[in-house]
């Protein structure tokens, strides 16, 4: 089988620059990676194929001679005719060697961390806590107190993990590394060092309550202040209450989540309230006041102008939400809802009737409406 052309192996066309090659070769590394590819029997091939185009291309003289007779530069059989410098230096032998230099140079972000990265004692996880309340309770803030399950530094070792407070030693798997690498036929494959979790270091004599972690699992009682005016989706930090380090680390952050639940009768839009009032047809038409219930627990008397219609609004200043960052308050809106009687008496039927009649003959807005419809349908008919 003929070897394919380098630059084809790495998508790239003849005369790309270093800057392309190595970049093209990062995304194909990554692509191919065998950690990645368990399912894919071919990637590894293709992985070697890519490796052994990056070799070459990567140094200025073995491109140059590349690019100027091919894979032919680097067969054996080329003798002395060969382009100085590198003699057989490119042969299979002593390729992995320089490909865990290809490693180093490349996966140092990629495998998380290069050689040295290692960390004796690490942050703690921040956590999340969804915490739900009502509207009211969003209305007037409130103090809560909650109850996070999380771990907190071991008491009996002051967070250090060791027995006595004893100094933890240097990993003897990784030398303090914290990362070990293995040869896996071809490939060198870097891993976190199984002995220490990659802390580089551990404990001959591990505390004997928290096992050497430096952290006991604690449920986590704290009393949180919720401030007026939180929504859904507002999230209050609190620093430092998350889980603790490993090994005396800093702990991380609390995040609580703030869900605030539906209400029966306000609708909210940020500062604003909304809600529908029922008012009797005899109040909208004649005009009235009624009682509103308030979101703060009261009530407000709002005065109906005579002829209201069915979706009118009307604004209670100030009777709405607080702004969560100082700011004032909203407004609260409410929206007419009129009511069309039912179950009526025949009394009552009655008269209705008597007043459909009278509105007929003097109201004029209605005798022009239907006079205007005749006359639309009449210029149809035309
Ligand atoms: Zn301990
Ligand atoms: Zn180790």
């Amino acid at each position: 089988m003929s070897k394919r052309d380098f630059y084809e192996v790495l998508g790239l066309s003849k005369g790309a620059s270093a800057d392309e090659i190595k970049k093209a070769y990062r995304t194909k590394a990554k692509e191919l990676h065998p950690d990645r590819n368990s399912d894919n029997p071919k990637a590894e091939d293709q992985f070697k194929e890519a490796n052994e185009a990056y070799e070459i291309l990567k140094d200025p003289e073995k491109k140059a001679a590349y690019d100027r007779f091919g894979h032919a530069a680097f067969e054996g059989g080329m003798g002395g005719g060969r382009p100085g410098g590198f003699g057989g230096g490119a042969g299979q032998g002593d390729f992995a060697s320089a490909f865990s230099d290809v490693f180093d140079d490349l996966f140092g972000d990629f495998m998380g961390g290069g050689r040295g990265g290692r960390q004796r004692a690490s942050r703690g996880a921040d956590l999340r806590y969804n915490l739900r309340v009502t509207l009211e309770d969003a209305y007037s803030g409130l103090q809560k107190t909650i109850t996070v399950p999380t771990s907190v530094q071991c008491d009996s070792c002051s967070g250090s993990g060791a027995e006595g407070g004893a100094e933890p030693t240097t990993c003897p798997t990784c030398s303090g590394m914290g990362k070990v690498r293995a040869t896996q036929g071809f490939f060198t494959v870097e891993r976190t060092c199984p002995t220490c979790s990659g802390l580089g270091q551990i404990i001959k004599n591990p505390c004997t309550k928290c096992g050497g972690n430096g952290r006991v699992q604690k449920e986590h009682a704290l009393s949180v202040n919720i401030p007026a005016g939180v929504e859904t989706g507002t999230r209050i930090r609190l620093a430092g209450e998350g889980e603790a380090g490993m090994r005396g680390g800093p702990p991380g952050d609390l995040y609580i989540f703030i869900e605030v639940t539906r209400h029966p009768i306000f609708e909210r839009d940020a500062t604003e309230l909304h809600c529908r009032v029922p008012v009797s047809m005899i109040a909208a038409a004649l005009g009235g006041d009624i009682e509103v219930p308030t979101i703060d627990g009261g009530r407000s008397r709002v005065k109906i102008p005579a002829g209201s219609q069915s979706g009118r609004q009307m604004r209670l200043r100030g009777k709405g939400m607080p702004a969560l960052r100082g700011g004032g308050q909203g407004d609260m809106f409410i929206e007419l809802a009129v009511e069309t009687p039912v179950n009526l008496t025949s009394k009552q039927k009655e008269l209705l009737r008597e007043f459909e009649a009278m509105s007929e003959d003097n109201n004029p807005e209605s005798k022009s409406f239907f006079s205007s419809v005749k006359n639309f349908w009449d210029s149809m008919k035309g």
